[in-house]
């Protein structure tokens, strides 16, 4: 058997398309939404991922601005940039660009941030609706991951669903979104016993650990769904947390690693600005 691919740039493309119409109204009625990025030093891959975003912005037609604290910065520093931010009536997503050094309370800048906000999802109020099952921003890479599963109409009512990393960007997020569609829901982590075992029963599995090609044929259910969220960069190139091959023969749909997840985190990050741009428009 060979598996299917659930192309992620195909899926980024259509959502592009769908909020480049949505920003052409908003900005016909006066309201350009506006997202401002917080680049802390100069980490090349940090600098390579606010690049992108902003070209996003652009493709698509938002506004864009970009604040770039020294690496020596402080946490009353940034929380004056945060605060800024928030007052700011032309933005309205504010994303502040993971890792901040290290003299920098990481929890206290994210907690500053409006949850109105809050685009990339991380504040606890959002995380709290999310828990709830109320409307919020919710976290883009695994509100990307349901976009590919419902784009390509993976059942996932009554589906065993395993997820794999248990972090608070991704793998809880992950399960409750699939918990919240009727999913039943596993969430393993590095003390689970069994881990193959466990992932073998998955009708949809979600590889979430930084772990390069960890999970391997044994952990895969025939025909199961396996989305690949692992960015991991060993010197061969960027690979997955699942073996391609293995995926390949086993699965019955899966990620690309490129092409995957990846295109999906950028296009839910847009989608959360436009959608917070809407909020700010109807309660102003
Ligand atoms: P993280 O915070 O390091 O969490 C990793 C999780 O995996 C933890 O819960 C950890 O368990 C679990 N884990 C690690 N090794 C394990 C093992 N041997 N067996 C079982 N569980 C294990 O990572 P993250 O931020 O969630 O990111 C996960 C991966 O997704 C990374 O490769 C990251 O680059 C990628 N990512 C991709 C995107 C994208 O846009 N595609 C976005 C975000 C992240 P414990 O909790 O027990 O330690």
């Amino acid at each position: 058997m060979t598996a299917r691919i659930l192309d992620g740039t195909k899926i980024r493309d259509q959502i592009f398309a769908e909020l480049k119409d949505e920003v052409r109204l908003l900005t016909a009625a006066g309201v350009r939404p506006g997202l401002a990025a917080v680049l802390v030093g100069e980490n090349p891959a940090s600098q390579l991922y606010v690049k992108s975003k902003i070209a996003a912005c652009e493709e698509i037609g938002l506004s864009s601005a970009l604040i770039t604290p020294p690496a020596t910065v402080g946490t009353l520093e940034m929380l004056a940039v945060v605060e800024d931010l928030n007052r700011d009536n032309n933005v309205d997503g504010i994303l502040i660009q993971l890792p901040l050094p290290p003299q920098v309370d990481t929890k206290r800048i994210l907690e500053a941030v409006d949850p109105a906000k809050d685009v990339d999802g991380f504040h606890p109020v959002n995380l709290g609706r999310l828990v709830s099952g109320r409307p919020g921003l919710v976290a883009c890479t695994p509100a990307g991951c349901m976009e590919i599963l419902r784009r390509n109409n993976i059942q996932i009512e009554g589906a065993n669903a395993v997820v794999l990393g248990r972090s608070d960007i991704v793998g809880k997020p992950m399960a409750l979104l699939l918990l919240h569609q009727n999913a039943t829901v596993t969430i393993c982590h590095s003390k689970t016993p069994n881990l193959a075992e466990e992932c073998r029963r998955a009708d949809i599995l979600v590889a979430a650990m930084g772990r390069p090609a960890f999970v391997t044929g044994e952990f895969i259910k025939p025909g199961a769904t396996v989305i690949d969220v692992g960015m991991n960069r060993p010197p061969s190139g960027l690979v997955g947390d699942v073996n391609p091959d293995d995926v390949k023969e086993k699965a019955g749909a899966y990620t690309p690693v490129p092409g995957g997840v990846g295109p999906l985190t950028i296009a839910m990050l847009m989608a959360n600005t436009v959608r917070a741009a809407e909020q700010h428009l109807c309660c102003a």
